[in-house]
Parts: structure tokens; C-alpha cells; sequence
């Protein structure tokens, strides 16, 4: 097979094959031994006949180990290469490149930013601790813009309001998988020149006015973490592009490790990131397995049943929320936009309640239904301060977020309810909302 040939290219830990003495990429097989103990994990039980069952799984496999032989690699080869392929035809981008979390994924794109200490980048003040971890770790000073009221993104006026001469990029998050104002972020960072990397964790098989969540900007990236809409058997991430830098998106992934130019007697060179500016950075290793692309491969087939799922069961709730003005409705899919519905945004006019949120929470769990806000905003962890921020002034530049997180949002269980746990709990918020009426 001239597989062969692109394997020696892609990787010096090459299985050197049918020599009289060969060198193996692998230094100890996946058994069936090793096999069966993941599957008493992935597929635990307790019932008596679980282990006969598991005897004639381990044995079967025995028996189909004889027939076939092992896998050559299990790092990078080609099921990351179709994994990544399948990407840019689903994503319709030049560039993807699988990795092991999203979190990596933005420090790559900032890297090719070419983000220095004492640039600035402006983030939304709710989002994940990921989406602001490279700039703390590379000394740049992160400022957080304010969150619009109804969908919790990004503020792009607050934007405005923040770039300075020193900003240098805008990492907007889609947040629950419900699109940014992508036009509008677009257009500041044109004026400004500056780069704008997605966080796109929440926003796989999103789209924005026809384009992909997370390849709007100049880069973007996606999480397979184990809670998102699917997962690369529980961590995972894809980082995509359509600029230039993609081309070394691979040097990005695995230490600046470059085969195509090996210096003298030795089998690669290693590189040094050239990012925006000439602002060389050092790439990290991010590497994934050729398992975790089996399972995102198989996973992303679902992905459109998974989110059409998601998507009938927020609007069962809006539909049922309709009743009660208290009710804020969660937006829905338009002409031009399609949210992954990873969350269900839920927020109460609580000015026209007797409580707020937190005591709407109260009775919801009194209730048994379980409601996790997603997230506290930034500037509330101790970290920021720790750091030197003067987190107080960054709360008072963010009015929306500091209202939503105390008084008015949380976001609602969805998916894989049964109807009957649907209806529950669509019974007991009405009941709660109603409950808590002057
Ligand atoms: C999950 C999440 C991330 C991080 O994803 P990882 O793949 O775990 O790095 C980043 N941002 C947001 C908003 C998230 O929810």
C-alpha cells in the first residue's frame, strides 16, 4: 500500500514493515484482553448473565483476532486524516485539525494571532474558563466585554466600547450553540485589524447566514469534551481555518515537528510557529488518538438526529413557556440562523416576580429537576485577582452579565429527556413561575 509512504510523512514513529528486521510503530498491542476490560467500562453491568454474555463477546473476539491482526498505529494516521477530511467537507473549510480539546484549539489560533504579553483580547464575560486560559498563560491582558441580555453572547457594541490600540483579538463564544452577531464582530475586527478566534465549543453543526459556526472567523474551535452534543470518547477538539496559517496546523499539533525538512542526519527538523507579525511562539503537543477519531467519525453521522432532537424539545418547552409573560423564550432556529441547541437558555422577567432566579432554582430542585446556569461570569474567580485584575471595575463594565448570573438565567435540562420528563418539568416551571407571581 503506498499508505506507507504518507505514513513516513506524517510521523517518524513508522511502522517500518516488511523488513528482515522491522521497527514497530506500536511497542505493545491493544489486546482483546485489554479490549474487554473497556468494554466491562463502556458497557457496564450487574445482571448474573452480564458476565456469560461478556465470556462469548471476549471469546468471539478471540476467535476474530485469529482471522485479522493489529492495528499499526494508534496515534495520528489515517483515521485522523479522514476524521479531518470529513471536516473540511462538513464545515467547508480549508484547514481542520483534530486535537485534544478545544482549549488547545484556541491556542493555536492565538498563536498564529501571534499573541504577545501585553496585547489585548476581548472576551465575553460569561463564557468557560478555556475560552481566556492562553492569554492569562501568555501574559496578555484579558478584557471582558459585556453579554447581550437575551441571547448571553457576546456584546458587540461592548466591544466597541473596549478595543483599544493594544487589542489584538475578539474571541466570541456561541454560547448553548445559539450564533454570535458574526456580522458585526466581523466588521469591528476589519476596521480594527484584528483576529477573531471562535469559541466554537458549543457550536458543532451550527450555522450562521449558511456558514458553519466556528469557520466565520479566522479561526475557530470545536469540543468534543464527553457533555457536549458529541464526543470523541470523552475529550477532544477540532481546530479549523481558511487562512494560510492552516498550513502548519500540523506543526501547531506536535511540537513544531516538521518532516518535510529533516535537518542533516537526522530523520526531522523542528520549528518555531510564525504568527501574525512575524511573532514566532513555540507549538505545544496536542496530539490525538486513532480511537478518538473512530468515535467522532461515527458520532458526527447522528449529529443531525441529535440536533434535530434538541431542537423539537426547546420548542415543545417555548411552546409550553408561552403562556406566562414572566417567561423570557429561549430563541429559536431563523431562516439564517441554526443553533446546535447544546442548552437550553432559560430566563424570567423576574421585575414583574416576587423573587428571581435563584429562588426559581430553588424550587426546581425541590423538584427534582436539575439546572445548572452555565457559567458565572469571568471576573468572579479568584484567578483574575490573583492576577492583578481589578475584577470589581471589570463587574461594573458588564451591567447584562451580572444581571443575568444573579437574577434571571439558567439554563434548563433538554436532552435525552423522556416526553414524560419533558412534560414534567415544563409542568413544574409554570407551576414554580406562577408560584412566584405578585
Ligand atoms: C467545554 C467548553 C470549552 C472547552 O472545551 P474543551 O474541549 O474541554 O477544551 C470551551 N468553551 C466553552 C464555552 C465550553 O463550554
Amino acid at each position: 500500500m503506498d499508505n506507507k509512504k504518507e505514513k513516513k510523512k506524517s510521523d517518524f514513529r513508522y511502522d517500518t514493515g516488511e523488513a528482515r528486521v522491522p521497527w514497530a510503530a506500536v511497542g505493545e498491542h491493544v489486546n482483546v484482553n485489554d479490549i474487554a476490560e473497556m468494554i466491562k467500562f463502556l458497557i457496564p453491568g450487574d445482571d448474573p448473565s452480564y458476565s456469560e454474555q461478556l465470556k462469548v463477546v471476549t471469546s468471539a473476539m478471540e476467535e476474530l483476532h485469529k482471522k485479522g491482526s493489529y492495528a499499526p498505529k494508534l496515534s495520528m494516521d489515517s483515521n485522523v486524516k479522514k476524521l479531518e477530511e470529513a471536516m473540511q467537507e462538513l464545515l467547508n473549510v480549508k484547514h481542520a485539525c483534530f486535537i485534544t480539546n478545544a482549549t488547545a484549539g484556541f491556542e493555536i489560533g492565538f498563536k498564529f494571532a501571534g499573541l504577545k504579553p501585553g496585547d489585548e483580547v476581548i472576551a465575553p464575560a460569561i463564557t468557560f474558563l478555556s475560552t481566556i486560559h492562553y492569554p492569562l498563560q501568555v501574559g496578555a491582558k484579558v478584557v471582558l466585554a459585556d453579554v447581550d441580555p437575551i441571547t448571553l453572547n457576546i456584546s458587540p457594541e461592548d466591544i466597541r466600547r473596549k478595543i483599544t490600540p493594544r487589542t489584538k483579538a475578539i474571541i466570541p463564544v456561541h454560547i448553548g450553540g445559539y450564533p454570535c452577531d458574526m456580522d458585526a464582530i466581523m466588521e469591528i475586527a476589519r476596521e480594527h485589524d484584528l483576529m477573531v478566534v471562535e469559541d466554537a465549543a458549543h457550536g458543532f453543526g451550527g450555522y450562521y447566514k449558511g456558514k458553519a459556526l466556528g469557520a466565520i472567523g479566522d479561526f475557530g474551535s470545536y469540543s468534543f469534551h464527553e457533555v457536549k452534543n458529541i464526543t470523541s470518547f470523552g475529550e477532544g477538539g477540532i481546530v479549523v481555518t481558511n487562512s494560510s496559517y492552516g498550513e502548519d496546523f500540523a506543526k501547531s499539533r506536535f511540537g513544531g515537528f516538521d518532516i518535510s525538512n529533516p535537518i542533516d542526519k537526522w530523520l526531522y527538523d523542528v520549528v518555531a510557529l510564525k504568527g501574525k507579525g512575524g511573532h514566532y511562539t513555540v507549538a505545544g503537543n496536542h496530539s490525538s488518538t486513532e480511537i478518538q477519531a473512530v468515535g467522532l467519525l461515527t458520532q458526527m453521522e447522528r449529529l443531525p438526529e441529535i440536533i434535530e432532537a434538541r431542537r423539537k424539545n426547546a420548542e415543545y418547552l417555548n411552546k409550553r413557556f408561552s403562556v406566562l409573560d414572566e417567561i423570557i423564550p429561549s430563541k429559536m432556529d431563523t431562516e439564517d440562523i441554526k443553533s446546535t441547541h447544546h442548552l437550553y437558555l432559560f430566563q424570567l422577567d423576574y421585575t414583574k416576580l416576587n423573587g428571581d432566579i435563584q429562588d426559581f432554582k430553588k424550587k426546581m430542585t425541590e423538584r427534582g429537576i436539575v439546572q445548572i446556569a452555565h457559567f458565572a461570569p469571568l471576573y468572579r474567580f479568584s484567578y483574575l485577582k490573583q492576577l492583578g485584575y481589578d475584577t470589581d471595575a471589570m463587574q461594573k463594565t458588564c451591567p447584562n452579565a451580572e444581571e443575568a448570573f444573579l437574577h434571571k438565567f439558567t439554563h434548563l435540562p433538554l436532552y435525552p429527556l423522556t416526553d414524560d420528563q419533558l412534560e414534567y418539568m415544563a409542568d413544574n416551571v409554570i407551576e414554580a413561575v406562577k408560584e412566584m407571581k405578585l
